[in-house]
């Protein structure tokens, strides 16, 4: 779309009021919303806003920040209410005041990856997210609970109440905002739903996903229930994960993954961005599972993963390749939960996966595993030489922060940042007195 589709747009739909939106260090959604009479500004990137006050932007002096407005994301959200006239939104780059993209800022980032992989020759990253999410029922008084809106399990039809109702709703919404919905479903946890959407490059991918959280809420909220993405929000069910499928793409070549005279028809190429992704997956752990409570869902016997390794089909590993070839080859990461920062989390995957590409020997890749590895003594796992995930959150920033590659991924300003955020979180967490060790210690 160009300018003036953009503002004959505006005008045929009365949009009233625009959305500046970026995405802070933490995944957070940020926006400034301006009157539709300062298009031209917004489109001259003129919008300004106080990058001090945003979680990992600027210090006190520098604070002025720009937003420059990506054209192709230019989205009518017909979800907002819309009595007072429409309301639309773009996704923006953020500038600093002497014209030069934010280092902090997480989607320039991504791009810079990008760039990166488009200087090795491969044209494009194809993400697709698998995003999980529980509903629960709000109280009277519109707070929040932990009441499911059922009591339904995998794949179930008909839920005992509005789930699926609102599961419905969530995905033609989202298909007139111009999702591809690619297929809904009832999850393993009661209330607990899936709904999946086309895999685009992942710039997009990561714009997408920020979206349908947002449309999420809003949708479930209309309707009476709160749609939580915490990764593990109830004890002894499953967790929330967002797989992240992602291939390699060639404009000459096709997908870059597919081989069919190749063991398990996978490129050598694959095998190395496995193996690269791999032996990163600790420091990477920061990025794909970023909260406290990331850790709970990443424990045995939910199909979440544990340790970092790949197999074809088994669910109890980091990688899995689903079964489909040929042009839907790809690699899907099983550890990435949905409160990552998306952007982040991918920037964090493609360095790894490409220093895979670029540094692995074929004789060196890592072999898949066939074995479900729930079922493996520790004894047995040590002796396969397979590599546990972080078990905390704490035990994430330990190994984040002597992380090389991530180091150079997330640059001088946001490396700092990201680490002093999570040290936080984590002391706040570690200095908590919780339910569980009342309940436990306290008439001792
Ligand atoms: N909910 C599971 C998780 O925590 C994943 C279930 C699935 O295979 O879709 O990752
Ligand atoms: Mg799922």
């Amino acid at each position: 779309m160009n300018q003036e589709e953009i503002k004959s747009i505006i005008e045929e739909n009365s949009i009233s009021y625009i959305r500046m939106q970026f995405t802070d260090m933490l995944g957070d959604i940020k926006a400034v919303e301006i009157p539709a009479s300062r298009i031209e500004d917004a489109l001259e990137n003129k919008i300004m806003f106080d990058g001090s006050s945003i979680e990992g932007f600027v210090r006190i002096k520098e604070a002025d920040m720009y937003l420059h407005p990506g054209l192709d994301t230019f989205l009518i959200l017909p979800f907002e209410d819309n009595s007072v006239g429409g309301v639309a939104r773009f996704i923006c780059d953020v500038y600093t005041p002497d014209g030069k993209p934010f280092i902090g800022d997480p989607r320039y980032i991504l791009k810079k990856e990008v760039e990166k992989m488009r200087g090795l020759g491969i044209d494009d990253l194809y993400v697709g997210f698998e995003p999980e999410f529980y509903l629960f029922k709000l109280n009277a008084d519109g707070s929040v609970s932990t009441n499911c809106s059922d009591k339904a399990s995998y794949f179930d039809l008909s839920p005992f109440d509005g789930g699926e109702d609102v599961r419905r709703e969530i995905a033609l919404m989202l298909e007139k905002m111009g999702f591809e919905v690619q297929a809904s479903h009832h999850e393993v946890g009661p209330g607990q739903n899936e709904i999946t959407f086309k895999y685009t490059d992942v710039v997009s991918a990561c714009d997408r996903v920020q979206t349908f959280k947002q449309v999420v809420k809003m949708i479930a909220r209309k309707n009476g229930y709160l749609a939580s993405f915490m990764p593990k929000p109830l004890n002894k069910q499953a967790g929330n994960g967002m797989h992240t499928n992602c291939s390699l793409y060639s404009k000459e070549k096709g997908d870059l993954f597919y081989d069919p005279n190749a063991s398990m028809e996978l490129s050598a190429m694959c095998k190395k961005w496995i193996t690269g992704v791999l032996r990163h997956a600790r420091e990477l752990s920061l990025l794909t599972n970023p909260v406290v409570n990331s850790y709970k869902r990443l424990v045995s016997g939910y199909e979440a993963p544990i340790y970092a390794c790949w197999s074809d089909a088994n669910r109890s590993s980091l990688v899995r390749i689903p079964a489909t070839r040929g042009p839907a080859t790809r690699t899907e990461f099983r550890n990435v939960d949905p409160c990552a920062n998306p952007y982040l989390a991918l920037a964090g995957i493609l360095a790894c996966g490409l220093k895979g590409i670029e540094t692995v020997e074929e004789k060196d890749v890592i072999p898949p595993v066939k074995d479900n590895l729930f079922a493996l003594s520790e004894e047995e796992i040590k002796v396969r030489n397979i590599i546990c995930l972080p078990e905390t959150l704490h035990e994430a920033i330990q190994y984040f922060k002597r992380s090389e590659i991530l180091k150079g991924v997330l640059g001088e300003h946001l490396f700092p940042k990201y680490i002093e955020a999570k040290e936080r979180e984590w002391k706040e967490y570690h200095t908590t007195v919780s339910e569980y060790e009342l309940k436990k210690y306290l008439g001792r």
